[in-house]
């Protein structure tokens, strides 16, 4: 029996003619009992992925399949396929099986438990590197300590997305797209649903250190003006540094005249007073470039999750979203 809503898989593919067969026997399986959508984004593969996924097209009209002209990786990948999505929930999954597709169903239940957002968090990661793992340890701490909204540790982009979280996010025009950060931004009620994250059933990462990084950089910069403000703060901190030691060192010129190199402690001092001036006029410049950055992104001002009462067509249409158990019997 189906189910009375639809639901759109969205899997980004850059090379993976090794797994795809796989993925998509194993999607199809978990599927069956749904009324769903398999939208392939291929990201400008050099292998047959895209025949591939022709092929499944033209004899499953279940399969939806997006071709990039050349690679614009993962990021953008994915916001073709939300941008696309019929669903009424969308879920991202990655093509390599790192993420189980089994782990579906738990997502699609907490959202018609009433969460519009379900994240996959990681409770273990199989197959992948030391370095690997450490990295993603340090970053996804260091990220969620400096940014302005609450992004989950250890959940990638595996995750299921309410329709009005996905409109939300379509509608962020910013370019550097980081999705996990998207989604936190976006807010609406959150919950995660954790899995062990299992090794990649075939071919080999397309993740390499450079996309990586700046996939890191990207987040960062999006979600946290925090580095901007440590200039200031340096700057704080040089000119206390600059204070105390030229009140030292002139000290010590007046005291004993012949003590010091001639000439040392005007230089000294004059070189840490400009330092801490050049990196004071660095910081009030970030102070002016972090409300530059948020004015050209462009993001809404606020997101309306619900609203009762107005017949504004623009506003959320909102059936009371409270448990049974809850809900008004009759008074009032
Ligand atoms: N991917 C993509 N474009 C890219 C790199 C990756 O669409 O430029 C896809 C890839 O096919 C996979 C997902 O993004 O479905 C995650 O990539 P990968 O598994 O290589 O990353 P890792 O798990 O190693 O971080
Ligand atoms: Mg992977």
């Amino acid at each position: 029996m189906a189910t009375p809503y639809h639901l759109s898989i969205v899997i980004p593919v850059y090379n993976e003619v090794a797994v795809l067969p796989q993925t998509y026997a194993r999607l199809l399986a978990v599927m069956e009992t749904y009324d769903y959508e398999l939208i392939f984004v291929d990201d400008g593969s050099q292998d047959a992925s895209l025949s591939l996924l022709q092929h499944w097209a033209s004899l499953n009209n279940r399969v939806k399949v997006l071709a990039f002209s050349r690679n614009f990786g993962h990021q953008p990948a994915v916001s073709a396929g939300l941008h696309f999505a019929k669903g009424d929930a969308v879920v991202l999954i990655d093509a390599d099986l790192q993420d189980p597709p089994e782990v579906i169903p738990a997502m699609v239940s907490a959202w018609e438990d009433g969460y519009d957002v379900v994240y996959g968090v990681r409770q273990d990661r199989e197959g992948e590197s030391w370095s690997k793992k450490i990295t993603a340890y340090v970053f996804y701490r260091f990220l969620r300590s400096v940014s302005d909204v609450d992004i989950p540790v250890d959940s990638g982009d595996f995750r299921l997305l309410s329709r009005p979280v996905v409109n939300v996010i379509n509608a962020m025009p910013e370019s550097h797209r980081f999705v996990r950060g998207m989604t936190a931004w976006a807010g609406f009620r959150q919950t995660g649903v954790s899995y062990r994250r299992a090794a990649r059933a075939a071919g080999e990462s397309k993740y390499p250190w450079r996309k990586m990084w700046h996939l890191s950089l990207d987040a960062v910069t999006s979600f946290s003006v925090a580095p901007l403000r440590w200039v200031r703060r340096g700057a704080l901190t040089v000119a206390f540094v600059a204070l105390i030691a030229s009140v030292l060192l002139i000290r010590q010129k007046l005291l004993y005249p012949h003590s010091l190199i001639l000439g040392w402690t005007s230089v000294m001092v004059t070189i840490l007073w400009l330092g801490a001036l050049q990196l004071g006029a660095i910081g009030i410049i970030g102070e002016y470039m972090a409300h530059v950055v948020d004015q050209v992104r462009q993001r809404p001002l606020y997101v309306i999750s619900r609203a009762w009462n107005f017949d504004d067509p623009s506003l959320p249409v909102t059936a009371p979203l409270l448990p049974r158990s809850q809900k008004i019997s009759g008074e009032g």
